[in-house]
């Protein structure tokens, strides 16, 4: 059981919890976790839980019925976010550790980091000590690898992993990098998981080659139980009969650990199959089966490698495979964010520039909305999120530096283009930094214990009824009522409490808000996504490569003048990716174009084509660049 004390508990009374767990003769220890003190105890000296929970200065008594106590999800019912400088892992965003087995010389990984870094890896890893099977293999660089790693740090700015095999490596690891490695082959050698827990850095724990899960958590239990919770699991692959893949790679073990519990989880396709044309179709697999990340080894030269040469990724098959993943990921609520560094490097800047304040983000409607969600993958919590009433209040919002962003729905994919939103961006003077897609899954939510049958009427947004209607069709007698977004209609039916009245929101607003899923995913068609753009008052800066630009533009009224203007794209290989028009007010039949392109129109090398662009056009705002 885990005994959970007071924030404000005196000595005297928890002398008299500790001699009454001594005199029980029972076996116990003091820890504590994410700011409470809690003792972990086994046996419960003879009393029952209640007599305990009765103790002044207990807050609450948990029992865990397993024998790992702090890791458990019964203790801690969230996730936990292992922050490692600005990146966070177990949040949703999949975070990509990505380097060659070992540091091998200075030019190899700074060559490799580039590369990685250019395709959207966020943290680097590279072994210094290797824990090698043969005694005459490569043993690693030491020190001086872990001087390359840190210069990794400073020039790519992606924080570094790597590998500690003995306690006495410590200090060192300490100086130079910001995850320490657990390796399979240590991860029952208790002394050093003592060590790791002590240092306080974050921790990444692989599973041992034959290692259940229990004594996998268990091993994260040594390391928590130091007060280190910044513990990242990490499957690998475990020892099976099979001999055509190094390993066997246990997928199943990341619904088993979510379930068990808070600890993020990572999977290594690289060790796990020991082949480069085994790691893309796993790392694929892990992103849909739930995994908070991965970590792949990549090489400029395999063939040359010192060690896993065979089962390094060449850095653009690592590049494809990051695009792949980029896909994958919404479909299971996650994001891959090839701006991820550079964003927090900006809104860090931003904060700098206001005296340390921190920076705010406008979306529309409540807490527990899709837009709201968006926000947060967009930004994870690096900015407030703020929640405005209108399209033009959110645009209001930024102008007047109440917020630095916003984010805004343009388009979804079954119910088409959000006109206000288009019309706005035309009206004010801001720019595109960026953008987001979302799968968007509706379902009817309503008070738990009621039934579809009770329903009468559905709150919801307009746009939401449209993604619904095959499904609204079928009851046709329903009363369809409009409000700003899903989550308030959610609270709205709440805070009324009538049977007959229902909403259509995402999960989060029903969880947020203590209701229940009356029937699950009822848009139209699942390949239901929403795009949203995220508005500033300007660019982001950073060295990631910008794919896409957004413009606005107005032609004369004579024939073939939208020609010319699309020939000119034509002419110099610019792929149009959307092109809408949307009437001029107070001009009848006259109309703007938006135009989405792949190419970065601020780039010095796009001048020539704005140039001829401008020539050809009657207004022409560009919207940005991201
Ligand atoms: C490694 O990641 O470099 C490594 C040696 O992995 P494992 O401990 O999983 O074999
Ligand atoms: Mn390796």
């Amino acid at each position: 059981m885990l005994i959970v004390l007071d924030p404000d508990i005196t000595p005297q009374q928890k002398n008299v919890i500790l001699s009454v767990l001594r005199e029980g003769n029972a076996m116990f220890r003091e820890i504590s976790d994410a700011g409470q003190s809690v003792i972990g105890a086994t046996g419960t000296a003879g009393h029952d839980l209640s007599f305990f929970e009765s103790l002044p200065g207990v807050a609450r008594v948990v029992p865990v019925e397993t024998a790992f106590k702090l890791v458990s999800r019964q203790l801690h019912p969230a996730d936990t976010r292992v922050q490692v400088a600005d990146v966070s892992v177990g949040g949703e965003r999949i975070v990509v550790i990505a380097g060659p087995c070992a540091v091998e010389s200075r030019d190899q990984v700074m060559a490799i980091a580039k590369e990685v870094r250019r395709y959207g890896a966020v943290l680097f890893r590279g072994g210094a000590f290797k824990p090698r099977t043969s005694p005459y293999s490569f043993q690693g660089m030491g020190e001086e690898g872990l001087k390359i790693l840190a210069e990794v740090k400073q020039v790519y700015g992606m924080p570094v992993v790597t590998e500690i095999t003995t306690p006495a490596q410590a200090d060192l690891v300490m100086k130079y990098v910001d995850v320490v490695q657990v390796g399979a082959r240590n991860m029952q050698n208790f002394e050093l998981l003592k060590s790791v827990g002590r240092l306080g850095k974050p921790v990444l724990l692989k599973r041992g080659l034959s290692a259940t899960i229990e004594e996998w958590l268990m091993s994260a239990e040594y390391i928590l139980a130091e007060g280190n919770e910044n513990v990242i699991l990490c499957e690998r692959g475990i020892r099976t009969f099979e001999p055509y893949t190094r390993n066997t790679l246990d997928l199943s073990a990341i619904p088993v650990i979510k379930k068990l519990t808070h600890l993020p989880v990572i999977i290594d396709p690289s060790h796990a199959t020991g082949s480069r044309e085994k790691v893309s179709p796993m790392a694929r697999a892990a992103i849909a089966a739930g995994a908070d990340g991965l970590m792949i080894e990549v090489h400029n030269n395999p063939d040359q490698a010192t060690s896993d040469g065979a089962q390094s990724l060449y850095p653009e098959q690592f590049g494809q495979l990051m695009r792949d993943l980029y896909v994958i990921a919404p479909l299971v609520d996650k994001q891959v964010d090839f701006g991820y560094l550079d964003k927090a490097k900006t809104v860090k800047h931003m904060a700098k520039a206001a005296g340390g304040k921190g920076r705010r983000a406008a979306f529309l409607g409540d807490v527990g909305s899709f837009s709201h969600k968006a926000c947060a993958q967009f930004f994870g919590d690096q900015v407030e999120p703020l929640p405005v009433d209108s399209f033009r209040g959110l645009f209001e919002a930024v102008k007047s530096e109440v917020c630095d962003f916003g984010v805004v729905p343009l388009e979804n994919s079954l119910a088409g283009s959000v006109h206000e939103n288009y019309d706005l961006l035309l009206e004010y003077d801001l720019r595109i930094v960026g953008e987001i897609t979302l799968r968007i899954k509706h379902n009817l939510i309503g008070h738990p214990g009621a039934r579809v049958d009770d329903v009468r009427s559905i709150y919801s947004h307009p746009q939401v009824f449209q993604q619904c209607r095959q499904f609204l069709e079928r009851h046709g007698d329903w009363d369809l009522v409009s409000v700003t977004d899903t989550a308030r209609a959610v609270r709205h039916i709440k805070e009324r409490g009538d049977f007959a009245e229902a909403a259509i929101a995402g999960k989060d607003a029903a969880e947020l808000f203590g209701m229940a899923v009356l029937e699950e995913s009822i848009e139209t068609n699942p390949r239901n996504f929403t795009r949203f753009v995220v508005i500033g008052r300007e660019s982001m800066v950073g060295n990631g490569q910008k794919q896409k630009s957004s413009i606005i533009f107005s032609t004369g009224n004579q024939p073939g003048a939208l020609f010319q203007v699309l020939k000119i794209f034509a002419e110099n290989h610019v792929n149009l990716v959307k092109l809408e028009s949307r009437p001029i007010h107070g001009k009848p039949w006259e109309y703007m174009f938006y135009v989405d392109l792949e190419a970065d129109v601020e780039a010095p090398a796009f001048s020539g084509v704005l140039a001829q662009l401008e020539g050809a056009v009657e207004y022409l705002k560009v919207l940005g660049s991201y």
